[in-house]
């Protein structure tokens, strides 16, 4: 029997043995042209079912890599199977960076922007923000470019893998920048709930790290540009102490495998995401959760968590609060909505978790809380659709290209 094929964090298990490896777009065309029933599979970093299908999954790791730096644009055009951490040890000594990164470098490019991958920072957007242009294989197998103003460009960013396959991707970059990253130990959720924006908005991108097992955010993480003049905090922030070490958000895991702290000056692509390339990011055996909530719900929404701590600090690893600027995009999380995101990696017992999403998101509803794409939730699809004011325009541009469902899965035929 064929090995089972399975995502990243070994909750899924596709409903398929078939996984297609074209190392050409002439022959990634052929496959999908010849495909009945197919998903895109990045690299499986998504913890539900938004990759799966019965049919046919096809990776563009082993495409043509592309890198392509155009300086007078401002651009690169990366092919999608690209990891971040591969791009940016590209951009990186060319002088060049991206706006921001998620957590961790491990991702693709092409399946990160799928889903609105994000990191943190209130003027800092989704990493689909930075893309100018897609290019991608329809369903029926034909080349295609949808360019920034495009008539529906604002739908065909974020897709979740809908409208076909992404081969490259051409991206804004921005001059190389340093970052000082520093890490505080537990800030009082008294302290940290009366100054909840300045703590958010503190730096370029900000991170606080809860286990609700205590009266305190464990660590509040602080990625600090050095050409935005000195960091003015000290020792002591907020009541919260500067760590005297190297720190690993997740309890019980290995320090050495995060970014450098400390304050020590260092290039964007080796301080923004948490974890180095190198190592197994976050806790590896986990689920992870997350809703993203207009940022006027912030208190509101720590005040439900706050009340949720004895059910949620069980089964629960750590979790994360973080910001991300307002977007165009029209399935995008952050549709129009500067955002505050409550994100949990949780052990991975699925039978424990069920009632516990159930209980948080009844307590989320009211805030308007929409789910990650990429992550574990319960909310039913019409619901999730109906936070989407142009869910209707984006389901018009997926029929567009995909009238017959060949890239569609049990996952998005609920909503498309
Ligand atoms: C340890 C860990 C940390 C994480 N941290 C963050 C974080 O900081 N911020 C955040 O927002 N998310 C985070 N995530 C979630 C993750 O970024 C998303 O799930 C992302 O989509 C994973 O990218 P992938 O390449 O693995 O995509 P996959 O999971 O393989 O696929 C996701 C979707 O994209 C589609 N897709 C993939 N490639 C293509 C392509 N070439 N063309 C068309 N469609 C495609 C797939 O069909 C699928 O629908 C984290 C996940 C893990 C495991």
């Amino acid at each position: 029997m064929a090995t089972a094929l399975t995502n990243w964090a070994g909750n899924v298990e596709f409903s398929t043995h078939t996984l297609h490896r074209p190392v050409s777009v002439e022959q990634l065309q052929e496959v999908v042209a010849a495909g009945d029933r197919l998903r895109v599979l990045g690299t499986g970093h998504s913890f539900n079912t938004v990759a799966d299908t019965t049919g046919a999954l096809i990776s563009v790791a082993d495409l043509p890599r592309r890198i392509e730096i155009d300086a007078a644009q401002r651009a690169v055009t990366v092919s999608a199977g690209t990891r971040f951490g591969e791009l940016t040890q590209a951009l990186e000594p060319a002088g060049w960076a991206l706006h921001n990164l998620g957590s961790l470098p491990h991702i693709s490019v092409g399946g990160a922007v799928a889903t609105g991958t994000h990191g943190s920072g209130l003027t800092n957007g989704t990493l689909a923000t930075a893309v100018r242009a897609v290019e991608f294989v329809t369903p029926s197998g034909e080349l295609r470019t949808v360019t920034r103003g495009d008539d529906d460009f604002d739908g065909s960013v974020v897709t979740l893998g809908s409208i076909g396959v992404t081969t490259a991707l051409t991206l804004d970059i921005q001059p190389s920048f340093q970052v000082e990253q520093r890490v505080y130990d537990r800030m009082f959720l008294s302290a940290l709930r009366v100054n909840l924006h300045e703590v958010l908005t503190a730096a370029y991108s900000v991170s606080v790290f809860l286990t609700w097992t205590r009266p305190f955010a464990d660590q509040v993480w602080v990625k600090h540009r050095v050409d935005a003049g000195e960091w003015p905090h000290g020792r002591d922030w907020l009541g919260a102490t500067l760590a005297s070490g190297q720190r690993n958000p997740v309890p019980g895991q290995d320090p050495g495998f995060t970014t450098e702290q400390g304050g020590v000056p260092g290039p964007w692509n080796q301080r923004l995401p948490h974890f180095r390339l190198e190592f197994t990011p976050s806790a590896g055996d986990e689920i992870q959760s997350e809703y993203l909530l207009p940022i006027e719900q912030a208190v509101p929404a720590l005040d439900v968590l706050a009340s949720l701590a004895d059910t949620i600090a069980p089964i629960l690893h750590v979790s994360e609060l973080r910001t991300i600027r307002a977007d165009e995009l029209w399935l995008s999380e952050f549709y129009r909505r500067d955002s505050v995101a409550l994100h949990f990696t949780w052990h991975p017992d699925p039978v424990a978790l069920a009632p516990v999403l159930r209980e948080l998101e009844a307590g989320l509803r009211p805030l308007g809380a929409r789910p990650h794409w990429g992550k574990v939730f319960a909310m039913e699809p019409a619901e999730v659709a109906s936070l989407y004011p142009r869910f209707a325009d984006a389901r018009r541009v997926v029929r567009g290209h995909d009238p017959d469902g060949k890239f569609r899965n049990a996952f998005t035929e609920q909503y498309f």
